[in-house]
């Protein structure tokens, strides 16, 4: 069966392997008769895969039983309102690291709540470099300081965390986690919409410290926005994204399969580094971000001319390469190379940009 490379910022590829999994307990789970889509998830074949699914993210992204793993809805955009509702009262102080667009999102949400405050921003350089933080920037009264650790859309990323002193570090990162090892240890709380890196749309994993659940909250937060009461429930106070965490938990497998987080991380080091070298030498196409500031992940670059851009692009797509667009607020195009493209899409790419360039010269 025919399959493209799908460089998408999101949803985005998913590992062959997973799908193939997939496919065959798609009709009669494990033999049990029905799909895991026609299950109830209080029943007995849905609850262990809940279980394994937290069980196997755990063990992958090394996570102590000081964090709660929560399974939720409403995409990471939905975090950008809970997470003030949860870790301050209104008008409370909190301060946000603006380097992306959702990043804006986030801090505009938080704007909703309280003294949402902008401590940095790299809107001056089209959000193409990361800004500096240092912990004499953070308001003293800051209730948490949100960062994005991937900027999807403009190809950015933090390679070192910035520096907050003692705050709580809230980070949305969306677009690389299970792409690159982090430690958990460093963050209040971490989420991520699981379309991009960890499985299909529908579902968002929140990772948060136990003792910055709250059930002191303002009466008028809704039930359903509460994170006390979605791990009291174990993320099953109402009917929870089944279908969604059951492909979560097979991506979780497959992470674990290929030699954990690390070794993934070495194979996309390879994958952009490919992807950057090119870019460097050429002559024809132009990389975005700040060389400092390069996301492993998230590859943008431009070409002189829309003409030119538009070739490129029917070019890929004759070759069976597609998705490679980039967001419009930023132009030109954008290799998406989560952890499920493998090298040979990489490798497609780089060679069919040479042979564009050559053609253009
Ligand atoms: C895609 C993305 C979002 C938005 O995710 P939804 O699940 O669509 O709400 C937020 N933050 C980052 C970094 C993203 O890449």
């Amino acid at each position: 069966m025919k399959r493209l490379f799908n460089f998408s910022a999101g949803p985005s590829m998913l590992p062959l392997p997973v799908l193939e999994k997939a496919q065959a307990d798609l009709i009669s789970y494990q033999g049990c008769g029905s799909s895991v889509m026609e299950m109830s998830h209080r029943s007995a074949y849905f609850e262990p895969i809940i279980q394994d699914a937290e069980a196997t993210l755990r063990r992958v992204m090394n996570i102590s039983d000081d964090y709660a793993v929560l399974f939720l809805q409403g995409g990471a955009s939905l975090q950008f309102s809970m997470i003030p509702m949860n870790l301050a009262n209104q008008g409370d102080t909190t301060a946000y690291i603006v380097t992306g667009q959702f990043a804006k999102k986030a801090w505009q949400e938080g704007k909703r709540w309280g003294n949402a405050v902008a401590i940095a921003t790299g809107e001056a350089s089209n959000f193409a470099e990361i800004p500096e933080v240092t912990p004499d920037m953070v308001p003293e009264d800051a209730k948490f300081v949100h960062m994005t650790g991937n900027n999807t859309i403009f190809g950015t990323t933090f390679n070192t965390l910035p520096d907050v002193g003692d705050k709580t570090l809230v980070c949305d990162l969306s677009s690389t986690i299970l792409g690159k090892d982090f430690d958990v240890n460093k963050f209040g709380l971490i989420y991520a919409g699981a379309q991009k890196n960890m499985g299909i749309a529908g579902l968002t994993c929140v990772i948060i410290r136990k003792d910055l659940i709250r059930s002191d909250l303002d009466p008028v937060v809704p039930s359903m926005l509460r994170y006390d009461l979605m791990a009291k429930n174990d993320s099953m106070y109402n009917t929870p994204p089944t279908w969604a965490i059951y492909m979560a938990g097979l991506c979780f497998h497959w992470v674990e399969d290929m030699g954990g987080i690390k070794a993934l991380e070495k194979i996309n080091k390879e994958k952009s580094d490919l992807l950057y070298n090119y870019l460097d030498q050429s002559k024809l196409f132009h990389p975005v971000a700040a060389k400092k500031d390069r996301s492993l992940m998230n590859v943008t670059f431009t070409l002189p001319t829309d003409e030119q851009t538009k070739a490129f692009l029917a070019l890929c797509k004759d070759r069976d390469m597609i998705n490679i667009k980039g967001h419009r607020s930023v132009g030109g195009c954008r290799a998406s190379i989560y952890n499920a493209m493998p090298m040979e899409g990489v490798q497609r790419l780089v060679e069919t940009m040479a042979d564009f360039e050559k053609q253009e010269a």
